[in-house]
């Protein structure tokens, strides 16, 4: 639908990163519309995992396959915004811009083995930024260390007149102190997320950072977020509404793509629009007009919507319980294989990646991707950090501590 479209303005995330003198190498792949977990379902192709083509991942692929052809088996990044994961990760640029509303900044930075930061909501201006879920958007940022992160954060967060959920609050700059003693944390592992999908891997070092906080004399504490098992399907719902009436506004009139078709007006819009999305976005836009039928408006939207509440709540309360930070996974395993991945269609395959990213969303709270470790094939694993709502910057000093 947007092929070659150069929009009349920036956003004001590009905007502000201009001002600083920042420059800008060029616009990063991603899943049509930010509709995907993986970065497969883009109009330019797939993108692919640079770590493919790491020595040590090929050498343990070649004695895996047999002779199998090996290229066959390069990995995806994650997704949506995997082309900013994989700009950063291959060297090419300092930072790079994507937008997260259910993970998609940080599920392709722990696939790619650098950080991704999903600040608060209403911290940095959606101005310009093309929305999936207003409600869930955050534009994200990738760099290879969290003080980089910071850097960013620090020039895009703030108010902007052209986006109302921002805060009003001025935002003071974000320098990270060195954190030498985190004996007054406490770090809470939520239990819903110790989920059977989980890869062994991903597992051992989750509860091997729970340890290094320990022993550095934080408080580390089992806690519970009991509506997480609702999250996926509350989060299908809310999308999909708020994507049946984004998408209206691609009709061939204002935006890109128009179909070469004279019968009527309507005719015109339903042809540009059959040849300008993909199935995915086609297939949410349905499911998201049925949500909002009048007769299923209030069993599935408004419900959906109060359960957003119950999700969002059982953040509150962790916090107010004196919980500093969540440690979780950021995704299941280490980057699989394009040929793995695509086996399941696009809905499933969102549903079992964004399982530790989208309720953080739904919530509104900051949360950031780190790279931890390699795998045993070689692969970069990540952890989340999740914080109270506008405290990025304590997030971040402890992520930093971390790192
Ligand atoms: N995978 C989720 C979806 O497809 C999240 C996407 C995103 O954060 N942009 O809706």
């Amino acid at each position: 639908m947007l092929k070659g479209y150069v929009p009349p303005y920036n956003a004001t995330v590009v905007q502000k990163l201009l001002d600083q003198g920042a420059l800008l190498m060029g616009k990063t792949n991603l899943d049509e519309f930010a509709m995907g977990s993986g970065s497969t379902d883009g109009v330019f192709g797939p993108v692919k995992n640079p770590w493919s083509y790491s020595k040590q991942y090929r050498e343990k692929r070649k004695q895996k396959l047999h002779g199998e052809n090996e290229d066959s088996h390069w990995l995806i990044t994650g997704g949506s915004s995997g082309g900013s994961a994989a700009a950063v990760s291959a060297f090419t640029c300092f930072a790079a811009l994507g937008s997260d509303t259910g993970g998609s900044t940080r599920n392709p930075a722990a696939n790619c083995g650098v950080v991704g930061l999903k600040p608060s909501y209403g911290l940095v201006s959606r101005h310009g930024l093309i929305p999936l879920v207003n409600s869930m958007d955050v534009p994200g940022i990738f760099t290879r260390c969290v003080d980089d992160a910071a850097i960013v954060l620090g020039i895009l967060a703030g108010h902007d007149p052209k986006d109302s959920t921002t805060i009003q609050d001025p935002i003071k700059p974000f320098m990270l102190p060195n954190l030498t003693d985190v004996s007054k944390l406490c770090i809470g592992i939520p239990k819903e997320y110790l989920v059977p999908e989980l890869s062994s891997e991903v597992q051992s070092l989750w509860f091997k950072a729970a340890n290094l906080f320990e022993s550095g004399g934080a408080k580390v504490i089992e806690v519970s977020l009991p509506h997480t098992s609702y999250s996926s399907v509350c989060y299908q719902v809310l999308c999909t509404s708020e994507v049946a009436s984004n998408m209206a506004r691609f009709d061939g009139l204002e935006y890109g793509h128009r179909c070469d078709i004279d019968v009527s007006t309507e005719a015109m819009y339903a042809a540009t629009r059959q040849e300008g999305f993909n199935d995915v976005v086609k297939g949410r836009i349905l499911a998201g007009n049925f949500f909002l039928l009048k007769e299923n408006y209030e069993n599935y939207f408004i419900k959906a919507q109060k359960v957003r509440r119950l999700i969002a709540n059982d953040f509150v309360n962790v916090f107010n319980s004196g919980v500093d930070v969540l440690l979780t996974p950021t995704i299941l395993s280490e980057a699989i294989p394009y040929v793995e991945f695509i086996k399941e269609d696009n809905r499933t395959r969102s549903a079992q990646n964004d399982i530790f990213t989208q309720a953080v969303n739904m919530a509104g709270l900051p949360a950031v991707s780190v790279p931890v470790a390699l795998s045993e094939q070689g692969l970069p694993l990540g952890l989340q950090f999740i914080g109270r709502a506008f405290c990025d910057q304590q997030l971040l000093t402890i992520a930093k501590w971390f790192e």
